[in-house]
């Protein structure tokens, strides 16, 4: 894994009615997959629904056709900046792949995406000075934790006294059954696996 983070030099500039007709045509493949011909096997079907997944991933179509706000990119992950920030320089860390969550990262994304989000969080706090007193690392995993879009995503946000945002505990949610015995142990034994 190289470690070296490149300024992104190489945009690619597809026309948009390319990417439009691509996504077209993927839709008509599914569409034909699993209508046209039922006895096709449930498979092949979930086959074509995750190129179609890729196909209409905003950020897949956004790395591969250049139009995101890039700042950086890896071997495996790219930086870019989000395009509604919570607060200036608010950047998200993206792996190339196409992977929903951050239990479908192999090791390699997981480990060039912190180096990475290290280097945004240095390289903001050295260019924006005391506007970054801080920074919150911040990722949601599915749809029910608030993922919006299901490409995983890590968010380095600036922070600074009295900006506003709020990460706050909801005390009235506790308490909260306790993990069993058994339940503490699986996990262990899981996470050491
Ligand atoms: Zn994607």
């Amino acid at each position: 894994m190289s470690a070296v983070v490149l300024p992104f030099l190489h945009r690619l500039n597809r026309p948009r009615l390319g990417i439009c007709a691509s996504v077209l045509c993927c839709v008509a493949q599914a569409l034909l997959g699993l209508w046209s011909n039922p006895s096709k096997s449930r498979r092949t079907g979930l086959g074509i629904l995750g190129v179609m997944a890729v196909k209409l991933c905003v950020f897949c179509v956004g790395i591969q056709t250049g139009e995101l706000d890039f700042v950086a990119a890896g071997q495996l992950v790219v930086a870019v900046y989000d395009r509604h920030p919570i607060n200036r320089g608010h950047v998200l860390v993206i792996p190339k792949r196409h992977a929903p969550d951050l239990s479908s990262l192999t090791r390699d994304e997981l480990v060039e995406a912190a180096i990475v989000a290290q280097r945004v969080d240095r390289a903001l706090r050295v260019v924006l000075g005391v506007e970054v007193e801080g920074t919150n690392l911040h990722m949601s995993n599915g749809s029910s934790a608030g993922q919006e879009v299901l490409h995983a995503h890590l968010h380095v946000i600036p922070r600074s006294a009295g900006d506003g945002l709020e990460l706050r505990e909801d005390l009235s949610r506790y308490p909260q059954p306790p993990l069993t015995p058994d339940e503490r142990s699986a996990i262990a034994l899981a996470i050491s696996d």
